[in-house]
């Protein structure tokens, strides 16, 4: 056989999803069927093994010693060739929703377009399967992000399904914060000592925060705050109060280097106005915001379009909530267009677990996997070229 072109290459990807769409509908629905929380996913990542292996793909379940890894998957294929390319799939569901938030259908997708891709690019490219658990709570593709795992792919590509078709804007990064002050308790009708309030310190701060959101903060800043320790007793000063916050910014930097600076600042500035102490720690870990690659978000238009789903363009810096595929798009060219799988469905309730599981959901997962797998192919022809 002599050398493919692009065409053929695509229709060729195409036809190898058509194939294999029963299997994958089964492998989705099993995991509608049965929804693991983020780091429980065993049964998700046994039947994504066997489905790599089943592909000939070799695949390796758990990654690094990390914890957070254990139910992290990676199937390779050709990957030492000269370029490879990374499709990234999730799989954890959500508490009481089940598959709310659609990624059985992810898993689904980026399983078809690795696979029909492996079959069909050029040999000089490998291609990876990466699951990545727990997106919806420690966010594993931080981990693997730091632990290096995409270093040397070319691109990353994934779809999450939603409420209509979108390609392009970015998520917020976010790097939780708690706050604790500790200061000396008393009776609080003591006629020889007033005690230390830490709960003053934890009220004067979140008064601060909503002044630093108007004055200080860059654009784009957001912190919800809720007060985890106030208190015991009314009659006694409270010796130690806990604040914890969702701190978000538009950029890695303007999070890093200038709101939680400004945050943590201020704290230390009240303790010691009130001789008391602060502790900060980070409980959960930094996720960065995406940033889109461009050639990427222009092929995810085109095909997207020529498939019948014309998705809406997003401007840049419109930012959706935060997702630890940010961290992905610090490493390698990464996108995550989103494909509808019910007319303005919002992900986080019962109506889009049904459509998750429905055969319309189903569908255009099938769609999505060969949208994928086509943007890979002219990605790879482009950068070959
Ligand atoms: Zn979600
Ligand atoms: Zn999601």
């Amino acid at each position: 056989m002599g050398v493919m072109t692009l065409q053929e290459r695509e229709a060729q990807a195409c036809a190898i999803i058509d194939d294999m769409a029963h299997e994958l509908r089964k492998l989705s629905l099993y995991l509608h069927d049965n929804p693991e929380l983020g780091l429980e996913e065993h049964k998700a990542v046994n039947v994504i093994n066997q489905f790599l292996e089943n592909h000939n793909f070799t695949s390796q379940v758990g990654l690094t010693d990390l914890p957070e890894l254990q139910t992290a998957l990676r199937g390779d294929y050709n990957c030492e060739a000269h370029h490879k390319m990374a499709f990234l799939g999730e799989y954890d569901a959500l508490p009481e929703l089940g598959h709310g938030c659609g990624h059985n259908l992810i898993a689904m997708m980026s399983l078809g377009a690795a696979v029909a891709f492996s079959q069909c690019a050029p040999e000089t490219w490998g291609t990876t399967f990466f699951g990545c658990p727990a997106e919806e709570t420690i966010g594993g593709k931080v981990y693997m992000a730091e632990a290096g795992l995409f270093k040397g792919y070319e691109a990353a590509l994934i779809i999450h399904p939603g409420g209509e078709n979108e390609v392009g804007g970015t998520s917020l990064a976010t790097h939780p914060l708690e706050v604790t002050f500790r200061g000396r308790s008393c009776h609080i009708a003591s006629l020889t000592d007033s005690g230390i309030n830490a709960l003053d310190c934890a009220v004067d701060l979140y008064q601060s925060i909503k002044q630093m959101k108007t004055n200080t903060f860059p654009k784009g800043a957001i912190v919800g705050a809720v007060f985890t320790q106030a208190g015991t007793a009314p009659n006694v000063v409270t010796d130690k109060a806990t604040l914890r916050m969702t701190v978000r910014g538009a950029t890695v930097a303007d999070l890093e280097d200038l709101i939680l600076p400004a945050i943590k600042a201020e704290s230390s500035r009240i303790a010691t106005n009130y001789g008391a102490t602060v502790e900060m720690h980070h409980y959960e870990p930094l996720f960065k915001d995406m940033r889109q690659d461009k050639r990427l978000l222009s092929l995810f238009n085109e095909v997207m379009t020529e498939f019948g789903e014309s998705p809406r363009q997003l401007p840049p810096d419109e930012a959706d909530g935060s997702t630890d595929v940010g961290n992905v798009s610090y490493e390698v060219p990464t996108a995550q267009p989103t494909l509808t799988i019910g007319n303005r469905l919002e992900a986080h309730t019962p109506e889009f677990a049904c459509a998750a599981g429905s055969e319309y959901g189903l569908n255009q997962a099938i769609k999505g996997a060969k949208i994928m797998a086509v943007v890979a192919l002219r990605y790879a022809e482009a950068l070959e070229a």
